[in-house]
């Protein structure tokens, strides 16, 4: 679709009132545009929350299993189209493919599980002090939803907290990515191919200052759930606190793996290559400290160059592609800075740390993988997300040690620890402060039925995926009933 109509709102797809577009262009290419769309402001948004506002008593009111129905549909639909859906993202978000499958694959995960959910138990009845007295808690929808999303998992975040919170009876108003406008319209048009009634799902193209920013101000949108960066994240929760509008942030990482002295080194190491460097380090989830014990330093650093020397980056579509482009030139540029500043900080480069310029690599966002020695904790690229394929050795002794390094950030996503040792394994669970702790696995890889989320700047406390996806989108409701004689 490239006409600019590309706001989809009451079951129509629209142009934004203004008339304004924006483009969207391929990163291993960026002479390539693939897509004109919607601009969309404050009017297209009020538009789309009036949609999601009148569709949302009939969809409350729609039979759980219906809604669960409509989701199986919709992940029969995911799979039909998931080479389409695929290709796409390597075009528009650069992704290597099979990375890319795997982005739609979650989604289509997600849609089988919260169908499910369309029959479980809702609540609970609990005993009340009183005799002949009926009480009971269940989860009721929370109302129009908006979502904001980034352009990092194009399909899998958006569906993440879609299908939840359509499941739960809510109306959906989302503004994606403005770098992956092109994945959106493809899903949201499968929706619309699925049934899903109009005003259900409503979709607003365009950046985040203007429609993103008019969502969290819309009246009528009950509750956001947005992720992307902490810095954007501490903007819309503070407003949302002035607004009294229910939020759910999920934000930036600056995850760590642990190499102890008695790890499986190659397991180690092929762990790190794929957390530092897998979907070109842009993952909430991407290991930018390598926390490594002295005995073993040597070893693992000769082994961890050697083998980040064979990765191959190649444009996504490239079947031989293990790292692609970074997803635009700002990002580039931004990754770029950081190397200089690990640098002038005194940390080394052992391979990488510049921009890959050779035909024909130079027409995209190409960054070759990067690894810093004589990383220290207290170094801004061992305390700021960088988003790119750039990571740093930090030499501990011991477990103590590396624990309190891992530990040592603002950030909370997910930690990991290689260990053959079952006891130093244990104590790393208990005591890394993270939402996700991994024992010999990659800091990447979460499964659905698992809750997602972090702690301290990485989210304000809410979870998604897993039965916990049900919190966020939904209120509970008490109800106490009086059935003693008389009452009738
Ligand atoms: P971003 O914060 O720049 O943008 C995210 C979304 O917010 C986009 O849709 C953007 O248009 C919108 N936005 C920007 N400014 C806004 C504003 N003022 N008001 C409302 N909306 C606004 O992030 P990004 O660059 O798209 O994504 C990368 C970030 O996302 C990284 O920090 C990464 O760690 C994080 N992320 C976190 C998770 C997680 O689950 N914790 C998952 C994926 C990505």
């Amino acid at each position: 679709m490239t006409d600019g109509k590309t706001n989809f709102i009451n079951g129509e797809w629209v142009a934004s009132q203004g008339g304004a577009t924006f483009a969207s262009t391929n990163p291993a290419n960026t002479d390539q545009t693939l897509g004109v769309y919607a601009r969309s402001d404050q009017r297209d948004v009020a538009a789309a929350v009036a949609a999601a506002k009148a569709a949302y008593p009939t969809w409350r009111k729609t039979p759980a299993p219906a809604r669960g129905a409509l989701l199986t549909k919709v992940g029969r639909l995911l799979e039909e189209r998931k080479e389409l859906f695929s290709q796409a993202m390597v075009d528009e978000m650069g992704k290597v493919l099979v990375e890319a499958r795997g982005d739609v694959q979650e989604a289509i995960d997600m849609a089988h599980y919260m169908a499910a959910f369309g029959r479980l138990p809702n609540g609970s009845v609990v005993p009340s002090e009183r005799p002949d007295i009926h009480c009971s808690a269940r989860r009721v929808p929370v109302g129009v939803v908006g979502l904001i999303t980034p352009w990092n998992f194009p399909i899998a975040v958006p569906t993440w907290k879609m299908f939840p919170a359509l499941l739960a009876g809510n109306t959906v108003v989302w503004k994606p990515a403005e770098d992956t406008p092109g994945m959106a319209v493809l899903l949201v048009q499968l929706l619309a191919d699925a049934g899903i009634p109009a005003g259900v799902v409503n979709l607003v193209t365009g950046y985040g200052e203007e429609a993103g920013a008019a969502l969290v101000e819309a009246e009528g949108v009950a509750t956001i759930s947005f992720t992307g960066s902490t810095s954007v994240g501490k903007q819309i929760a503070g407003r949302c606190g002035q607004l009294m509008k229910r939020v759910s942030c999920e934000l930036g990482g600056k995850n760590a793996i642990v190499v102890l002295d008695d790890a499986d080194i190659e397991l180690a190491i092929k762990g790190c290559l794929w957390s530092a460097f897998g979907t070109a380090g842009q993952r909430c989830t991407a290991a930018s400290r390598l926390i490594v014990d002295s005995k073993i330093k040597a070893h693992f650093t000769a082994r961890l160059v050697e083998e980040t020397g064979k990765l191959r980056m190649a444009p996504g579509a490239d079947p031989a592609a293990q790292i692609g482009p970074v997803v635009n030139r700002t990002q580039l540029e931004r990754i770029q800075g950081y190397v200089a500043i690990g640098q002038a900080e005194g940390a080394t480069v052992l391979t990488g740390g510049t921009p890959l310029t050779d035909a024909p690599l130079d027409k995209g966002c190409f960054y070759a993988p990067t690894i810093f020695d004589n990383m220290r904790p207290p170094m801004r690229i061992a305390q700021e997300e960088i988003f790119g394929p750039v990571t740093g050795i930090i030499t501990v002794d011991g477990l103590d040690e590396a624990l309190a390094i891992a530990n040592g950030t603002g950030y909370g996503l997910s930690l990991s620890l290689y260990t053959a040792n079952l006891r130093r394994g244990m104590r790393a669970l208990d005591e890394l402060e993270s939402g996700i702790v991994y024992i010999n696995l990659p800091t990447s890889g979460a499964e659905i039925q698992l809750p997602f989320g972090g702690v301290k700047n990485t989210g304000n406390g809410h979870r998604e995926a897993g039965w916990m996806a049900m919190d966020w989108c939904t209120e509970w409701k008490a109800a106490y009933i009086n059935y003693a004689e008389g009452s009738e």
